[in-house]
């Protein structure tokens, strides 16, 4: 499914619509392990994004999307700037011009081991890998957009019972357990979002 400038514009304003909508309830989770200000963070990224949108929907979309991530990385800040950013970024590098299915799945395993490289975090961490390495499983299986959606929420909800052994949750140590990591709920809302997107094109 070609991916062109009129589905990023549309993208990038349904991934800032949806971080603004919940940008309150993910800085409560994060009032709760850490220090309250992933809504925060993830708003001013993504508002930084839509600024810009137009210019970054213009270019060829590997450069878009690296590009994307050079913005995250500027404006988010925190620990999940560079983690988002490295995502799109190495994401971009990786994309060839027009990437099939096979070349996404694969592109995206090498930006995921990168987020995990930057972050020194790996599975059962309670970080917004969690839900990266279950999209990355059912994007590997092809499953429906649909389904990689209610994966990476059901991934987000499983970091509840997890100890958090990376970022600012860690100092808590056993106290981190019984709330959703912030990092594992963003990522699960705009994987759902651009998961959305890509049901509903595929339907019409
Ligand atoms: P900060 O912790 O600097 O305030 P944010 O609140 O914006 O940054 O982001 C916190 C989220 O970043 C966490 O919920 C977690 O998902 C993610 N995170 C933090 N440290 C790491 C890490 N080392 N590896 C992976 N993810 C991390
Ligand atoms: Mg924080």
């Amino acid at each position: 499914m070609p991916v062109g400038a009129a589905d990023l514009t549309a993208l990038i304003a349904l991934c800032r619509a949806e971080i603004d909508r919940h940008s309150e309830a993910l800085s409560v989770l994060d009032s709760a392990i850490g220090d309250g200000d992933h809504g925060a963070n993830m708003r001013r990224g993504l508002e930084a994004v839509f600024a810009e949108r137009e210019a970054v929907a213009a270019l060829p979309l590997p450069a878009a999307l690296e590009r994307i991530g050079v913005v995250l990385v500027m404006n988010i800040g925190g620990a999940a700037g560079p983690l988002y950013g490295t995502l799109m970024m190495e994401l971009g590098r990786g994309l060839k011009l027009e990437p099939d299915m096979a070349d996404f799945a694969a592109t995206l395993e090498q930006a995921i081991a990168a987020v995990a490289r930057r972050g020194r975090a790996g599975p059962g961490d309670k970080t917004l890998l969690d839900v990266l390495y279950s999209v990355q499983a059912e994007v590997r299986r092809r499953a429906t957009p649909r389904h990689i959606a209610a994966c990476a929420r059901s991934a987000a909800q499983s970091t509840q019972a997890m100890q958090a052994r990376r970022g600012r949750a860690s100092f808590l140590g056993p106290r981190s357990i019984g709330h959703e990591d912030p990092g594992a709920s963003s990522c699960a809302l705009l994987t759902a979002t651009i998961c959305g997107y890509f049901e509903e094109r595929l339907a019409s």
